[in-house]
């Protein structure tokens, strides 16, 4: 694996433990993973790895090419963003990847399948992205957790694919 595919996997590693898109996230959202107190040792290490491991990459292409720190780091992070990028969408949480965004407009509102309170006209919530049945974004990412069909007509959830 190159160097930028490795960095770019290691960040994504972190993302993945830190944010709620990743099904196999652990973080709890009790402490601040920015910090370099309690829990988020592992966190900021790794952070700092990435770190130092970019810079290496970077020097070692400005002493090969003759070209100043400054832009070979730039060149790095820039690739190292868009690797990123490219996993992150291709791994991104089904819940997400199979759901729409929407807000409720007019007089389409009604209940949510899921909890049976209403949703308020202006709401954001989820749509799915096969049958349209729309939920609570919170109700619906729990009952995707469990199962990957529409709660109401039990058509699959079919995530979004990315392609590059
Ligand atoms: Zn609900
Ligand atoms: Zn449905």
């Amino acid at each position: 694996m190159d160097m930028v595919k490795q960095i770019a996997t290691l960040e994504a590693e972190i993302l993945n433990r830190l944010r709620h898109w990743g099904r196999y996230s652990t973080f709890d959202g009790s402490y601040d993973p920015r910090t370099t107190t309690g829990k988020s040792d592992k966190e900021s290490t790794d952070w700092m790895m990435c770190d130092a491991m970019k810079t290496e990459l970077a020097m070692s292409r400005a002493h090969e090419t003759n070209r100043d720190f400054g832009t070979t780091f730039m060149e790095v992070q820039w690739e190292v963003a868009i690797e990123l990028g490219r996993i992150l969408a291709e791994t991104i949480d089904p819940a997400i990847a199979g759901t729409d965004g929407v807000k409720i407009e007019g007089e389409e509102g009604g209940a949510c399948g899921i909890c049976l309170e209403d949703m308020e006209r202006g709401e954001e919530v989820r749509a799915m992205g096969v049958c349209g049945h729309k939920f609570h974004d919170h109700c619906i990412f729990q009952w995707i957790k469990r199962k990957q069909n529409c709660p109401l007509c039990r058509c699959a959830l079919e995530p979004k694919k990315y392609t590059f």
